[in-house]
């Protein structure tokens, strides 16, 4: 039997929509548009394809967005005076600085002169602080986005095993903190973990969230489990794109067309016939991550007119 498909794409139109209603009633009663600044370093083709997304998204749901590029070439000081700025501008409610950095520029310390409550991401220390003591505000978007489709789809996680694979500070950690304050009983896995598929069996839930095309196959998933996968992997080898997705993939003339796909850490080839449920790779998580952005900055408007909703 298939997986029910968890549909980040619908649940995202979804969040979209709450997110424009939003931001309308802040026009009528402030007067004001809620406005996200980011600020790109470099030319990175992919970061600059994802800041353009994050601009075109805001604009279509009515709100303000300000973008900085800043040269591969700029130093330290350059950046941290843009983003002490910003900081400083009434007008500018989120602030995003996009990653990667080019290397030499000092990636944690930049992310922490962010305010907290202009953090769209939700990567400041202070932030990441208040979700570990379990009184979150400002959430990095790729958790947040994933709690909101595990609600949608009322998948339920009192007492429920979760087994959350990677151990990131943007995605597995604080997902996993998000799936505690849930009730859910979390166990987090790394490249270090011995016997990753028998651990990853145990989970009613199971996140993938590592960067390795295809790595959670079908014998690391007990029969009827939630997967979600967080992976986003461009692949271009014509063996691993049938081990993943099949040899009857509907996606092998667009794979053959371009010379590539994007794939997940799940081999949904198999894995979509043991999951109780799946979240698909392009159209999961993907799509939910922007919506949260977009709803972090309301957040964060909201934030900043003592209304901490
Ligand atoms: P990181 O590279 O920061 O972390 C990867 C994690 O996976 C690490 O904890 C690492 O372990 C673990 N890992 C690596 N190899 C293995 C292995 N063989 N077995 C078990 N664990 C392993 O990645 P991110 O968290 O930033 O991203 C993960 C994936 O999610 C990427 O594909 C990324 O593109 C995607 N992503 C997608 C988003 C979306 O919106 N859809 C948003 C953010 C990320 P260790 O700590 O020991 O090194």
């Amino acid at each position: 039997m298939s997986a029910n498909i968890l549909d980040g794409k619908l649940v995202s139109a979804t969040i979209l929509e709450e997110v424009a209603a939003e931001v309308s009633r802040i026009g009528s009663t402030f007067g004001q548009v809620p406005t996200l600044a980011t600020v790109l370093v470099g030319d990175d083709p992919a970061s600059a394809i994802y800041v353009r997304k994050k601009n075109q998204t805001c604009e279509e749901l009515g709100m303000y967005s300000i973008h900085e590029h800043l040269p591969a070439t700029v130093t330290a000081d350059e950046v941290r005076a843009t983003l002490r700025r910003l900081n400083d501008d009434p007008d500018v409610h989120g602030i995003l600085l996009q990653l990667p950095l080019p290397e030499g520029l000092p990636e944690e310390e930049l992310l922490t002169l962010i305010h907290p409550d202009k953090d769209a991401d939700g990567f400041h220390p202070v932030n990441m602080g208040r979700l570990f003591l379990g009184r979150p505000r400002l959430v990095p978007c790729t958790p947040r986005g994933i709690m909101a489709l595990l609600d949608q789809y009322a998948i339920e996680l009192p007492g429920k095993s979760a087994v959350v694979v990677g151990r990131s500070n943007i995605v597995g950690k604080p997902l996993a903190l998000l799936l505690l304050q849930r009730h859910a009983t979390i166990t987090v896995c790394h490249s270090r973990t011995v016997d990753l598929a028998a651990v990853c069996r145990q989970a009613d839930i199971l996140v993938a969230a590592v960067g390795r095309p295809g790595l959670i196959a079908a014998n690391y998933v007990r029969p009827g489990a939630v997967v979600i996968d967080v992976g986003t992997n461009r692949i271009t080898d014509e063996a691993e794109f049938r081990r993943i997705l099949g040899d009857d993939s509907p996606r092998r003339s667009s794979f053959e067309k371009k010379g590539s796909a994007l794939v997940g850490d799940v081999e949904w080839r198999t894995v979509k016939d043991i999951a109780g449920y799946i979240t698909p790779v392009p159209g999961g998580v993907g799509p939910l991550t922007i919506a949260m952005l977009m709803r972090n900055t309301v957040h964060a408007f909201n934030i900043q007119k003592g209304i901490d909703g």
